[in-house]
């Protein structure tokens, strides 16, 4: 019985006209040829090239297809430096010095697929197979929340068992929990879910948008047909690679209009990638005049039971995984970045410093881990390794010290500042400043809710700089009723009022 309704689930999942509407002359975005071509005729760019290139990111405009591949073909050391240099200056102007913080909560590892890198995949016997209830799902946010986290990001293998109507339950069922922080005794919610799952129809990613999500993120794996092709068996829903490309066109259309993309880097050529990840900003922006809200590069790490996992000859070094970071940063200057625990602590935070924007911290992705307080050092149970597991309060610790501001901000989604509008408001440097203020406020909350001794202590001293620097920056002296709002909201926070925001 299983089967049969399994099996008639899976032949309805994929809508060929969901994809036809986007190709042109029935091709896709992705020209194979034109990225090898791209990466070959721009090979040995001159040093004043790569500086009008930079110039260009600075103006915080999307990068050519040329250009992307000029700056990935530079070879001098000294250049990469200017590179690495220009593109934490091109963060901080369209993203200040804040880190937005999140956590992945995984609700389900059953998958009809069998991605040949991925615990998760349904021919591995070594994975124990779980869906949370509702109730679990609301124990794994109670702990979530205790230690200070107020975005998630949910996770879900792709499976009937939990399909769109399960994953809008999951998000009400995370927004519907509140707890009190230990500290202070405030209360304290999830104010962003966010959504990692399959591909799907428009009519499902409405009932996604409906439940109230903030982004819906698929990552493409690669962009490399051949090397798709050979990863995901053609027999299985993920072998259609038109379908997964062009997911995020479909969750535009749906109305959800932050969209998240992302690459394992690590089944191909990391270049080719970079290009891919570009071509997919650039037909987003083709079709809907903006691009994606956020950019994922995680390197592919050992899975259980997966050979490729640790034996990929496409493995990216630490140096190569540097240079890509600070090439997506200059090619799309307004899409936020995530670096996640897949990192060890060391590389995230090297690439902090090259313009991420976001991290995950005391990241469990067993199903139920949070709430179990099981630690994922046995990759019996993981989808891959974790190679920072330090808890949120240590790495908000580490990147205070670094001079960076953790924020929990949700106020964009919640004031509309979504999709096109936050996109323009970014290449105008303004959603910065919103930023700015936002990250203030949030990392008060913190302070006083969670943090510990030390945090607390190094966490006041920025607080006062940032406070310093908003005060005297001519954006605020001309826009005097913001500044008065947050002086007021601060207060209010100090004071006990939570959740306030601009
Ligand atoms: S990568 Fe995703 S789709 Fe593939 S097996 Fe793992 S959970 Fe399933």
């Amino acid at each position: 019985m299983e089967n049969k309704s399994a099996g008639n689930w899976i032949r309805n999942i994929i809508v060929q006209e969901e994809i036809d509407k986007y190709l042109v002359n029935g091709k896709d975005f992705i020209d194979s040829n034109e990225i090898f071509t791209k990466l070959t005729n721009n090979i040995n760019p001159s040093k004043e090239r790569v500086r009008e290139i930079l110039q260009k990111s600075l103006s915080v405009k999307t990068l050519a297809p040329d250009e992307t591949a000029a700056l990935l073909n530079v070879t001098s050391p000294e250049i990469w430096e200017e590179i690495f240099h220009t593109a934490l200056e091109v963060k901080k102007k369209v993203y200040d010095n804040r880190i937005v913080f999140f956590a992945p909560l995984y609700c389900s590892n059953l998958c009809v697929n069998n991605c040949a890198y991925c615990g998760f995949r349904e021919a591995n016997d070594q994975e124990i197979r779980r869906i949370l209830t509702f109730d679990e799902i609301k124990l794994e946010t109670v702990s979530v929340l205790k230690e200070g986290h107020k975005r998630l990001i949910l996770v879900f293998g792709e499976h009937y068992r939990s399909d769109v109507d399960y994953m809008a339950a999951a998000v009400k069922a995370v927004y519907s929990v509140s707890e009190i922080a230990a500290q202070s005794g405030r209360p304290s919610s999830i104010r962003r879910v966010n959504i990692n799952a399959a591909p799907m129809e428009i009519a499902k990613l409405r009932i996604l948008k409906g439940a109230g999500i903030g982004t819906y993120q698929v990552f493409q794996e690669t962009y490399h047909p051949q090397t798709y092709h050979d990863v995901h068996p053609q027999n299985t829903l993920k072998g259609n690679y038109r379908w997964r490309l062009y997911a995020l066109h479909r969750a535009m259309e749906s109305g959800i209009d932050d969209v998240a993309i992302g690459a394992l880097f690590g089944l191909y050529d990391w270049r080719f990638e970079v290009m891919g990840l570009l071509y997919h900003t650039l037909d987003l922006e083709r079709h809907f005049g903006v691009g994606p809200h956020t950019i994922s590069f995680p390197r592919m790490t050992p899975a259980s039971g997966s050979k490729l996992s640790s034996d990929s000859p496409w493995n990216v070094s630490d140096d190569d995984f540097m240079k890509l970071v600070a090439v997506l940063r200059l090619s799309v200057p307004t899409a936020g970045m995530i670096v996640t625990a897949r990192e060890k602590a060391s590389i995230k935070k090297a690439v902090i410093q090259l313009g991420c924007t976001q991290t995950d911290a005391s990241t469990r992705i067993g199903i139920g881990a949070y709430s179990d307080q099981k630690r994922e050092t046995d990759l019996d149970t993981s989808q891959f390794t974790i190679g920072d597991p330090r808890d949120l309060d240590q790495v908000i610790q580490e990147v205070a010290k670094m001079g960076f501001i953790a924020s929990f901000c949700t106020a964009g989604y919640r004031c509309g500042r979504t999709g096109e509008t936050i996109m323009g408001m970014l290449s105008h440097c303004d959603e910065g400043k919103f930023c700015k203020l936002n990250a203030v406020l949030t990392f008060r909350e913190y302070l006083s809710d969670y943090a510990s001794d030390e945090t607390r202590q190094i966490g006041e001293s920025l607080i006062m700089k940032e406070i310093g620097e908003i005060e005297s920056m001519d954006y605020f002296k001309n826009k005097p009723h913001l500044l008065h709002k947050f002086r007021a909201e601060y207060s209010e926070i100090l004071g006990g009022k939570r959740d306030l925001f601009l």
